[in-house]
C-alpha cells in the first residue's frame, strides 16, 4: 500500500519537477545579473561538469552555490547543459 502511495507520488512529482526546472531556469538566468562576472568560476570547469567529466566534489559544490548567485554562470551552464545533449544525441546515433 505504501509502495502504491510512493508510485502515484512519484509519477505527479516528475510533472512538478518539470514545472519547477522551467522556474528554476528561469529565476536562474534573470534574477542575479552579474555582468562584471564577479567570483565567476573558469568556463573550462563549467563545461566539465557540464559533460559529466571528472571534477572535484568541492569544486561542483563551489559552482553549483555560485550558479544561485549568478545568472551569467546560470546560463552558461545551461548553454554547457544544451551541448552535452546534442553531443549525446549524435554520439548515440552512431
Ligand atoms: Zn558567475
Amino acid at each position: 500500500m505504501r509502495r502504491g502511495l510512493l508510485m502515484k507520488d512519484d509519477q505527479y512529482c516528475s510533472e512538478q519537477d518539470e514545472l519547477f526546472g522551467e522556474y528554476l531556469r528561469r529565476h536562474l538566468v534573470q534574477s542575479h545579473p552579474n555582468p562584471d562576472r564577479i567570483g565567476c568560476p573558469d568556463s573550462r570547469i563549467m563545461r566539465d561538469i557540464a559533460f559529466r567529466r571528472q571534477v572535484a566534489p568541492e569544486t561542483i559544490k563551489m559552482v553549483s552555490s555560485h550558479m544561485f548567485k549568478c545568472s551569467e554562470c546560470a546560463r552558461d551552464a545551461l548553454d554547457y547543459v544544451k551541448e552535452y545533449e546534442d553531443f549525446m544525441q549524435t554520439t548515440e546515433g552512431k
